[in-house]
């Protein structure tokens, strides 16, 4: 089973990785792929360019076993569309679980994604939320591809939607760019590797 964990990561913090290695062992993935957009198309321009923020992403996961950065957004240029980008995958991966993990927070605008029902012919979809997150009424949509449990999930290609509660950070990545901009420490946020790699490039000094 393969995880996917796509964003703009403008700029990766510790609430990106440690949900993305939290997956990684709860559902026993062989990888978790982290996939930087290259034109976000419902949000604001990133700040940092594509390849910037592909770089930060390297310097953060330093080869941390079963994590990896996968650039085919900035490859394919153009707008993003998650359906694309799954697509892709599912040509790469004929036979395997995909599980694409999004946040709550982008759960809530997935009906606004380009051909979003679409995202279930090549994938499952796993919701991250807070510990004790009540699960909404679902629709006519959703409600008969709920999987009630993961060791569901490997038993099909795609085509499931699961709730799984992961640990909280409260970090994001706006606060980070606006303490940057302010001159305090973003430290304890992010890896250092990447704090230096903004400091470096003068990244995100004016909010
Ligand atoms: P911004 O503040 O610029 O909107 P962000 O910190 O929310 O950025 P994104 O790159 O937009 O980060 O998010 C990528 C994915 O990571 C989304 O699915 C989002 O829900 C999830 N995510 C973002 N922050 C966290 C966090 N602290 N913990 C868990 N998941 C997160």
């Amino acid at each position: 089973m393969i995880g996917i964990f796509g964003g703009t990561f403008d700029p990766v913090h510790y609430g990106h990785l440690r949900s993305a290695l939290e997956v990684k062992e709860l559902f026993g993935l062989d990888e978790v792929r982290l996939i930087p957009c290259y034109q976000p198309p419902h949000r604001d321009q990133p700040k940092a360019s594509a390849t910037m923020r592909l770089q930060m992403l390297q310097q953060a996961i330093n080869h941390e076993p079963g994590l990896i950065v996968d650039s085919r957004e900035l490859d394919r240029a153009g707008p993003s569309y998650m359906v694309d980008t799954l697509k892709s995958l599912r040509e790469e991966f004929s036979e395997q679980t995909l599980l694409l993990f999004i946040g709550s927070d982008a759960f809530e605008n997935l009906t606004r994604w380009h051909r979003w029902q679409q995202l279930f012919a090549y994938a499952h979809l796993v919701v991250l939320t807070r510990p004790g997150y009540a699960i909404k009424t679902l629709d006519s949509f959703f409600n008969p591809r709920l999987a009630n449990a993961k060791t569901e999930l490997s038993k099909t290609p795609a085509g499931s939607i699961f709730f799984q509660p992961v640990t909280q950070l409260d970090i994001s990545a706006t606060a980070i760019r606006n303490m940057i901009a302010l001159k305090q420490s973003p430290r304890f946020l992010l890896p250092d590797a990447v704090i230096e790699y903004i400091q470096q490039q003068q990244l995100y000094q004016t909010q």
